[in-house]
């Protein structure tokens, strides 16, 4: 008997707990199913955890997430808390696990699914087949480089100071999870910074160059300025497979690549951390969207992205790629059966039900 795996669930705020709902209907499925798999254990961040326990992201939240082999994050925030200090945010609860878990690359898959090129906000021949990863590093870069603040300069103007740096120990580890799903799809990379201005991109264009040739040689590299990567992605996007970026430029990158799938309520995304020596890896998986108060609790929510993100762990973290596929096709077939909520209906569909 393999063992069991372990799933930490956090549902978090506003629609987060009902889309979350989804998810653990179709894990009591996969129960019954077959002989239980998973080990789960449901916990508590955001403002839901600020009301009970006056931290957005409890100690025991971060010791579970970190005993876990995954997990499985819904979505933080709301009004309720819009008014509280800085350190008091709900959003700090998935900040902290990023930083505590050592997450420092984010995958964000864009994919339209055939079925609903109807309601895509780009023209069907662009985007049919779409089907990108962007993999952005995400606990380095100009995010946090030191010198940073705004100061008063010798004339008494202010000055906005940020710094790029990385360093080729994490410009490689990055490196290494976009080439190594890269081999699980169609075999190429698309690298992107400004090399030609920026001395930080110049050393990660030399180092994933470097990573490539020593110990990727199967899979395509290309280098791409991040200026023209946009473009590209705006008027060509189904060149792309595995798009590499660091901190800045996968940030603006994965939210055009988003928006070209015309539907927020349908893309998953992972947060994932280093490889350990016994093979395991941090990781965490979550919707883009966030907790959207102004639908929460009425029951329209689309559960697509929260189910989609599940399929993504049982792939990446589980190795369970045959029930992913199912999950994903059975996403698909309720679409093309004509369900849908309404952040997806294409302009003069019917609509069929609240909920799909
Ligand atoms: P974040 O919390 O990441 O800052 P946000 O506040 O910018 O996110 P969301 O909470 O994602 O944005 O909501 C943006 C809009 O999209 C809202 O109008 C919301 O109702 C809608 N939306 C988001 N997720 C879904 C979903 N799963 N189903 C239907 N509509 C959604
Ligand atoms: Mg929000």
């Amino acid at each position: 008997m393999p063992a069991n795996k372990k799933l930490l669930i956090l549902p978090g705020d506003g629609i987060g707990p009902e889309v979350m709902r989804e998810v653990r209907r179709i894990i009591d499925w996969m129960d019954r199913r077959r002989s239980v798999t998973f080990e789960i254990t449901e916990g508590l961040v955001g403002g839901a955890a600020l009301d009970a326990t006056g931290s957005p992201c409890p100690d025991q939240t971060v010791a579970a997430a970190a005993a876990a082999d995954a997990v499985l994050f819904g979505s933080v925030g709301g009004p309720k808390w819009d008014k509280l200090p800085f350190d008091k945010r709900p959003e700090l609860g998935i900040l902290r696990l990023r930083k505590d878990l050592g997450l420092f690359a984010n995958l964000r898959p864009a994919v339209v699914l055939d079925a609903l090129i109807d309601a895509s906000a780009l023209r069907p021949e662009l985007v049919r087949g779409l089907d990108i990863m962007i993999v952005r590093e995400t606990t380095g870069g100009i995010y946090f480089g030191e010198p940073r603040g705004i100061h008063v300069n010798e004339q008494g103007k202010r000055v906005g100071i940020d710094t790029e740096i990385y360093s080729e120990d994490e410009i490689a580890r990055v490196a290494r999870v976009a080439f190594d799903l890269a081999r699980k799809r169609r075999n190429k990379v698309t690298s992107v910074e400004k090399a030609n201005v920026m001395q930080s991109g110049r050393l990660w264009r030399a180092v994933v160059g470097e990573v490539g040739a020593a110990e990727y040689p199967d899979v395509e590299l290309e280098h791409m300025y991040a200026d023209n990567c946009a473009m590209q992605l705006a008027s060509r996007p189904k060149q792309f497979d595995v798009v590499l970026g660091g901190n800045l430029f996968g940030d603006v990158l994965s939210d055009l690549a988003a928006a070209l799938t015309g539907s927020l309520g349908m893309l998953p995304s992972a947060t994932i951390g280093a490889l350990q020596s016994d093979g395991r890896r941090n990781a965490l998986y979550e919707p883009i969207h966030g907790s959207a108060p102004d639908i929460a609790g009425k029951g329209i929510a689309n559960p697509s992205a929260q189910i989609l993100s599940f399929a993504m762990l049982l792939r990446l973290s589980f190795g369970m790629d045959e029930d992913a596929a199912l999950i994903e096709q059975a996403v698909e077939k309720v679409l093309g059966g004509g369900l849908r909520t309404a952040d997806i209906m294409a302009p003069g569909m019917a609509r069929v039900g609240t909920t799909v």
